[in-house]
């Protein structure tokens, strides 16, 4: 991790949310502020493998980071959504949160076979999410070799779990 203080200044934390115990570190904030949003994604574009063919975000601030990736480096984008939001036929995968379970689905065919794909989002804690995300994506066929948070929680030791999973894991402030 480089010193990237700046940015974190620009998190807030929201103390028992969505639940008491929890701090919820709120990036709304950063995305607030231009410069910042700017140099949060200049500064992950910097850190993405240059062999990288597709970004996948995860919805809902994961996609803020993809299509702000995809941009800066004219890569196209896979969202991985929600339940019940994707109109076309598609594979999903069920996962605990930090807080309760969920899942997401990607439509069938949107990546090549073979593909390189970073998965992104705007933070890990347990890695139960980005690891469905892997799971998905290299279901439907795609090679994850990398993922990009702007925060990671290590406590929680969701970096470490995708690390042993063969991903190389790089956020911006933990
Ligand atoms: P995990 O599955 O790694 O436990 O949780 C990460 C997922 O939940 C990410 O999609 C992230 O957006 C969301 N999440 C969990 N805790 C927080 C938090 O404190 N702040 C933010 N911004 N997102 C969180």
């Amino acid at each position: 991790m480089t010193d990237n203080a700046d940015l974190a200044a620009l998190i807030r934390t929201i103390p028992d949310y969505p639940k008491p115990g929890i701090l919820f570190r709120d990036v709304s904030t950063l995305l607030l502020d231009g410069p910042g949003f700017r140099a949060t994604i200049d500064r992950l574009a910097a850190l993405v493998a240059p062999d990288t063919e597709l970004i996948a975000g995860i919805e809902a601030r994961g996609f803020v980071v993809a299509a702000g990736l995809s941009y800066a480096l004219g890569l196209g984008k896979l969202m991985l959504r929600k339940p019940g939001k994707l109109p076309g036929e598609k594979i999903g995968a069920d996962y605990a949160l930090e807080y309760g379970t969920d899942r997401i689905e990607m439509h069938v065919g949107h990546v090549r076979p073979g593909q390189k794909v970073l998965l992104v989002d705007d933070l890990i804690a347990t890695g139960g999410t980005a690891s469905a995300g892997v799971e998905l994506i290299r279901q439907g066929g795609g090679h994850v070799e990398q993922a990009l948070f702007i925060v990671d929680l290590p406590d929680l030791g969701g970096a470490a779990r995708l690390r042993d999973q063969g991903i190389e894991v790089k956020c911006l402030i933990d």
